[in-house]
C-alpha cells in the first residue's frame, strides 16, 4: 500500500468550457450599432434594431407576416420546383445543391407567392428568399412572379414584389435571362389592365432582378441603406477606372438620383403601400372591372391620351404623386434617424 494516494484529477482542457445557461441564439449583436438585442424583441420590432433603425434581413414568410393582416395568407404554387434543364455542375451537381437547399430553406425556391388582405385590400404579394441559393431568379421563380402577376390580373387585384436577390441564376443560364422578358411582359399586361404594381427593392436587389421587375412598380420603395444595383461596384470600378462616390448603390443614393422613389423604414411600409394602392384606387378595382372588360381592347389605354401608369394620371392633375398619396417620409428629411 502506498503512503499517500494521489488523487489525480486530468488536466482541464483549455477547450472544456462550462455549458452556457444562455441558448444559443436568444440575442443578436447589431452590425449597426454593436447593440446586444433580444432576440424576441428584434421579431416584433420586424428585425429592425431599435436603438439604430439596421434593418436585418428577413426572410420571404417574415416579410408575409409584416404585410398581410393578422399574418394570414394563403399561398400559391408552392410545389414548382426546378427540374435542371442544363444538367449544370459547378462545385457540386446543381440537382444535389438544390435538394439540399430545400431541406435547409424549406421552400422549393426562392420566392413565396401569396394572397390576402393587407389593411383590407385584397392584395397579391410575391416575396423572394435570399436564403434560397442568394434569392436568385431562375425558371421556377420567374414563373411564380408571372403567375402572380397574371393571377393579379384575373383578379384584378394590385400586385407587390418584394424582391431580395442576386440576380438571375446563373446555373440555369440562358433560361434564367428569359424570366427577365416573360415577367416584364406579364407586367405590361398588368399594366394595360391599368392594375398598380408596387417594388419593393431589400437589401440586395442586384442583376437581373434590377434590371427587369423590380424597377417597374408604379412605385418603386426600398429600403433604407439596401444595396440596389445591376453589377457590384468592385466591378465596375475595374471597368470605368475610378473611384465611385460614398454610398453609390445605397438606396439613399438611388432617391437622391431619381432611380427609385421612396426609402422606407421596414415599419412604415404596410401603411405606406396601403396609402398608395388607395391613392391609386385599388379598393375601388373590382368595380371597375366590369365597364374594363367591355371596352373593346385593352390595348388602347396604352394608346389613349390618358394611358400609362397610375401615377401619371395624377401628375395630369399638378399634383406630386407622392404628396397625394402622403404620410411618406423621405429617409433623408428625416434627421432623427
Ligand atoms: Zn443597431
Amino acid at each position: 500500500m502506498a503512503w499517500f494516494k494521489k488523487a489525480r484529477k486530468p488536466i482541464a482542457s483549455a477547450t472544456a468550457e462550462k455549458p452556457s445557461r444562455v441558448p444559443e441564439g436568444l440575442w443578436v449583436k447589431c452590425p449597426g450599432c454593436a447593440q446586444i438585442i433580444y432576440n424576441k424583441d428584434l421579431e416584433t420590432n420586424l428585425s429592425v434594431c431599435p436603438k439604430c433603425a439596421h434593418h436585418f434581413r428577413i426572410g420571404a414568410a417574415e416579410r408575409l407576416r409584416a404585410l398581410f393582416d393578422d399574418g394570414e395568407w394563403t399561398e400559391h404554387f408552392p410545389d414548382l420546383t426546378s427540374t435542371d434543364p442544363l444538367h449544370f455542375t459547378d462545385t457540386k451537381p446543381y440537382r444535389d445543391r438544390l435538394r439540399s437547399t430545400i431541406e435547409k430553406a424549406g421552400v422549393k425556391d426562392a420566392v413565396l407567392v401569396a394572397t390576402g388582405k393587407l389593411d383590407g385590400l385584397d392584395v397579391v404579394v410575391a416575396a423572394m428568399e435570399y436564403s434560397f441559393i442568394g434569392g436568385s431568379m431562375g425558371v421556377v421563380v420567374g414563373e411564380k412572379i408571372t403567375r402572380a402577376i397574371e393571377m393579379a390580373h384575373d383578379r384584378r387585384q394590385p400586385v407587390i414584389v418584394v424582391s431580395c436577390s442576386g440576380g438571375a441564376r446563373m446555373m440555369e443560364g440562358a433560361l434564367s435571362l428569359m424570366q427577365m422578358a416573360k415577367v416584364s411582359a406579364a407586367l405590361a399586361r398588368l399594366d394595360r389592365a391599368r392594375l398598380p404594381f408596387i417594388s419593393v427593392l431589400t437589401d440586395p436587389t442586384t442583376g437581373g432582378v434590377t434590371a427587369s421587375f423590380a424597377m417597374l412598380g408604379d412605385l418603386n420603395i426600398a429600403e433604407p441603406k439596401a444595396l440596389i444595383g445591376f453589377a457590384g461596384p468592385r466591378v465596375i470600378e475595374q471597368t470605368i477606372r475610378q473611384k465611385l462616390p460614398e454610398g453609390f448603390q445605397r438606396s439613399e443614393f438611388l432617391v437622391e438620383h431619381g432611380m427609385l422613389d421612396l426609402v422606407l423604414d421596414r415599419r412604415e411600409m404596410k401603411g405606406a403601400i396601403a396609402r398608395a394602392l388607395r391613392f391609386m384606387r385599388a379598393e375601388r378595382l373590382p368595380a371597375e372591372a366590369g365597364s374594363h372588360l367591355k371596352g373593346a381592347d385593352p390595348g388602347t389605354h396604352l394608346r389613349g391620351a390618358e394611358g400609362g401608369s397610375h401615377l401619371k394620371a395624377a401628375e395630369t392633375g399638378r399634383q406630386s404623386p407622392l404628396a397625394v398619396a402622403s404620410g411618406f417620409r423621405l429617409q433623408a428629411e428625416d434627421p432623427s434617424r
